[in-house]
């Protein structure tokens, strides 16, 4: 006999919102939504760092997740502004952020981004968007390119070129080109990538 998992299993499925409160699990028009609301710890005021729980009010957040088994899955969350209690602080009231899940005023969350942004790097914008459509997130291609300019560059070891130059050669005329990048300084080629004419 298996063991039970329970949380863990939770934790394996829906990593971000174990620590919220799922409310409610649903299949609905091939979409798994999920509702979720705020467990009811203290948070930290933005401004003055004062914890607090006193409630002001819930709010609605609504992610995309990852999707589960080739479905999209949509988070409806519902998080608490809560009332500074700091003395002197200007701020009155507060939204309690879930860092772990999502970014504050994101729509996706943190590890679908991250999962975006990798694709991206593989594979660009309209491949990048084609293959994430098969495994169940719908993104536009412009999509798919803004959270590749997001992505802190990689590091490197060797000195930045000060001057590059980008030509292009024809490979087979109309049909099949190469884009060179090269350093001027000392000229050797730094990168080429081929593509097709459109
Ligand atoms: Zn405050």
């Amino acid at each position: 006999m298996w063991p039970r998992c329970g949380r863990d299993l939770d934790e394996l499925l829906f990593p971000g919102l174990s620590s919220l409160v799922v409310e409610e699990l649903a299949l609905a028009d091939a979409v798994v939504r999920v509702r979720a609301r705020s467990a009811g710890a203290e948070a930290p005021c933005p401004s003055c760092g004062t914890r607090s729980r006193r409630v002001h009010a819930w709010q609605l957040r609504h992610l995309s997740d990852l999707p589960v088994a080739g479905r999209p899955m949509a988070v409806e969350l519902r998080v608490r502004r809560l009332v500074c209690t700091g003395r002197t602080c200007p701020q009155r009231t507060f939204r309690e952020q879930v860092p772990l899940l999502a970014a504050r005023y994101a729509r996706r969350t943190v590890r679908l981004t991250g999962m975006i942004g990798q694709t991206a790097v593989r594979l660009a914008g309209r491949a990048g968007s084609a293959v994430l459509g098969l495994l169940g997130v719908t993104v536009s291609r412009s999509t798919v390119l803004r959270t590749l300019m997001t992505l802190p560059l990689p590091e490197t070891t060797s000195p930045v070129p000060p001057v590059l130059s980008v030509d292009d050669v024809a490979l087979c005329r109309g049909r099949r080109y190469m884009t060179m990048v090269i350093a001027r300084a000392r000229p050797r080629l730094r990168g080429a990538a081929h593509r097709t004419a459109r």
